[in-house]
């Protein structure tokens, strides 16, 4: 059979990469890992989702639990959502809110609804790898979007028309951004909804991280920035997708995304056709421990993360040599390394795990053009702090040895 025949086109751009094949190998005692972007189980609330669980089997629950259900989500966990967006400065309705399976799924349905092949999509340069490979099924150029403001819409519209489409929407991971750990600050923002504006496109606001803030002040999401602008969501074009991957459970993948109840109706009938629906039970329960513990429970982890933070901040400040620079975060799971131009991300993971058994992810998947060779995400968010003092230094030396 020849399978390459009768594969779309769109599997093209789908390649397994060469670097998440190494990362599966690392489950070997010996290695200290900083490479899984990862909550820690140990802070699972499971407790409470046992009870949550148990709950929504019972007698009275089990006939709805386990049950087909309504494409645009669980009613209840759509209120909690309607709320929760609300204390962000977002006031919207369960109209504006639609369930998916992790807010990876959201991505893929915003690539769907909007990306037709030679279309442009603006990225940040890094930027979340998942967005990536949720958006290149539906074939499209990327253009680097610049927070700062200073490519003109002209610009984007010019480079967009040479690769035969336009330009769809801008994607940004806001706060605290996998890979980077950068927060965009509201000067940055409003220039993304200045452009948005200007270019009549979309914007994808990926809000992951948002409940994972250590220190600083928090910035109101695009959303609300534009709402602000504009009176209502009806009015807006930014699409907010959020998760509880990150707060409370990925395993159970519910996430959602909150936007004017036009697009939400599109995404609903998308969402109908590809899965039905997400999982009611597990909706069902997020619902419950969402409602119970969620504040208490995300000021816990913020708590642990910060501190796993600091103590790698404080390895990297100790161990790493002249020359190498990095990202002081105020939330979520990452630090981005950039080291000495001449060095090689790829190369250095590989001569880490055999000489020193210390693990990350090169930085060059990251990058819609393959560039950024010489940098490197670590994720604090796994390791106590005894194991991040000694994977710094075991990596300081990788670094040292291959400079
Ligand atoms: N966006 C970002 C920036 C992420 O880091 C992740 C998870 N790594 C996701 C979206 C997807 O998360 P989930 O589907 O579990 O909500």
């Amino acid at each position: 059979m020849n399978w390459h025949d009768i594969f779309a086109t769109r599997m093209s751009r789908m390649k397994a990469s060469e670097i998440r094949e190494l990362l599966k190998l690392l489950d070997q005692p010996d290695i200290i890992s900083f490479a899984g972007g990862i909550p820690d189980p140990a802070l699972f609330p499971v407790k409470a989702f046992q009870a949550a669980l148990a709950d929504a089997l019972s007698p009275v629950n089990s006939s709805s639990a386990l049950q087909y259900s309504v494409s645009e989500g669980y009613g209840p966990l759509r209120d909690w959502i309607v709320g929760q967006m609300a204390t962000l400065g977002v006031p919207c309705s369960r109209d504006n809110v639609l369930i998916t399976s992790g807010s990876q799924q959201a991505l893929d349905y915003l690539g769907k609804l909007m990306l037709s092949p030679g279309d442009t999509a603006l990225v940040n340069w890094p930027t979340y790898m998942g967005a990536l490979g949720a958006f290149n099924a539906y074939e499209p150029n990327y253009d680097r979007l610049s927070p700062g403001g200073n490519r003109s819409a002209e610009d984007y519209a010019q480079t967009a028309a040479e690769h035969g489409g336009r330009v769809k929407f801008a994607y940004a991971s806001v706060d605290f951004a996998n890979p980077t750990g950068e927060t965009l600050d509201l000067r940055q923002r409003e220039n993304i909804l200045d452009l948005a504006d200007e270019m009549d496109i979309a914007v994808i606001e990926d809000s992951a991280y948002q409940s994972l803030r250590y220190d600083g002040e928090p910035i109101p999401p695009m959303l609300a920035l534009e709402i602000a602008r504009k009176g209502s969501i009806e009015e807006c074009r930014t699409l907010y997708c959020g998760s509880f991957s990150k707060t409370l459970a990925p395993g159970l993948r519910v996430g959602w995304v909150c936007g004017a109840a036009s697009v939400i109706s599109q995404l609903v009938l998308m969402k109908q056709a590809a899965d039905l629906h997400s999982s009611t039970i597990n909706q069902m329960a997020i619902n419950t421990v969402a409602r119970a513990l969620f504040e208490d429970h995300t000021a816990k982890l913020r708590q642990t993360y910060a501190s796993r933070r600091d103590a790698m901040l404080a390895a990297l400040q100790e161990h790493m040599p002249e020359g190498v620079n990095w990202t002081r975060p105020e939330g979520g799971m990452f630090i981005w390394v950039t080291l000495p131009k001449h060095m090689d991300g790829g190369a250095l993971l590989r001569s880490s795990l055999e000489t020193q058994r210390v693990a990350f992810v090169p930085g060059q998947a990251f990058f819609a053009d393959r560039s950024g060779a010489n940098t490197l995400r670590l994720s604090f968010s796994l390791a106590d702090d005894a194991k991040i003092a000694e994977g710094m230094k075991r990596l300081g030396q990788a670094i040292r040895a291959a400079g």
